[in-house]
């Protein structure tokens, strides 16, 4: 049914959001934005510009057309190809859906136009809203994010900070950590102490899990760094569940091991939870590493890391 449909896509299946039904309302590509990690591809158009951007009027009756075919879905969400608070028209979709039937509705943004009143206005009318904090200051702002001109650091936040004030609804906001840009452990606090500010209902930790379209080549921050740093994270963040499980230590040569350390240290119970492994076997594997001088075990805060000694 979907094959139809010019800015509808699914309903996907998501851990969150159940049968989602997504509306794109950006062209390709225009976004406030030029991420690292986009996987969308390069912004070509990079503006905070708003405007209709595709006819609200066609949106509206293309999502009516699938109503009227019996759609079903637990949440219609705006999201897509680029910035979906760029569409002047977002907010009347937002309420167009409300009035259509018992949708719910999400709003999945990079939070870089929360800063106007009447872009908050409009969000409110969403149920979810996920906005985006990767960042802990202007440069690295710049560094990940890549904005259109105009667009600051302190801008962003202070949008999103008046966002929490006055949405009452449930605000997440996702973390995307990537390495060499924000995951050594005093940026991932720095970024914890900020996101603490917008007082979220959650906080999502991804990192990137395809090769990133925006011709940066981008490998993801292993799984269990991401579980390990969580508990920075106030209400503690929720790590995704990954497609491919990372292969168990009890198969992995000690290279491939010490390469997996070699950025960071790692908890212990966090790498044994990645692997599927219970922490006693993981232990054995690593028993011969550790006695020979190799790995480290230290306690950190209670918490037993487990670090790979320099040569
Ligand atoms: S990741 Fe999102 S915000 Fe960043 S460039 Fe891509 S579409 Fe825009």
């Amino acid at each position: 049914m979907e094959d139809k449909f010019k800015y509808l896509f699914g309903p996907v299946p998501s851990r969150r959001l159940g049968r989602s039904l997504g509306v794109d309302l950006n062209p390709v590509k225009v976004c406030t934005e030029n991420c690292v990690f986009c996987q969308i591809g390069r912004t070509t158009e990079l503006t905070l510009e708003r405007r209709e951007w595709v006819p609200t009027a066609d949106v509206l009756a293309e999502f009516d057309r699938w109503v009227a075919a019996g759609g079903q879905a637990d949440h219609v969400t705006l999201s897509g190809s680029g910035e979906p608070t760029m569409h002047v028209g977002f907010g009347a979709v937002l309420r167009h859906v409300k009035q259509a039937g018992p949708f719910r509705t999400a709003l999945l943004s990079n939070g870089s136009l929360m800063w106007q009143p009447e872009v908050r206005r409009d969000a409110a009318a969403a149920d979810v809203i996920k906005v985006t904090l990767s960042a802990w200051d202007e440069d690295s702002f710049q560094r990940i994010h890549r904005p259109a001109p105009g667009l600051s650091f302190a801008r962003l936040l202070e949008g999103e900070q008046a966002l929490r004030r006055e949405f009452a609804g449930r605000l997440w906001v996702e973390v995307m950590l990537l390495p060499g840009y924000n995951d050594e452990p005093q940026q991932v606090q720095a970024i914890a102490d900020l996101v603490k500010t917008l007082a979220a209902d959650a906080v999502h930790l991804n990192t990137t899990s395809r090769p990133a379209m925006a011709g940066v080549r981008l490998p993801p921050v292993p799984e269990a760094w991401l579980r390990t740093v969580a508990a920075a994270f106030s209400p503690v963040a929720e790590v995704p569940a990954f497609l491919e499980r990372m292969k168990s230590p009890a198969e992995m040569s000690d290279e491939s091991l010490f390469n997996l350390l070699a950025r960071h240290p790692i908890a212990l119970t966090a790498l044994a939870a990645s692997a599927g492994m219970e922490v006693v076997a993981l232990e054995q594997r690593l028993a011969p590493l550790v006695a020979a001088g190799r790995l480290v075990v230290e306690d950190h805060h209670g918490v037993r890391m487990l670090r790979a000694r320099s040569a």
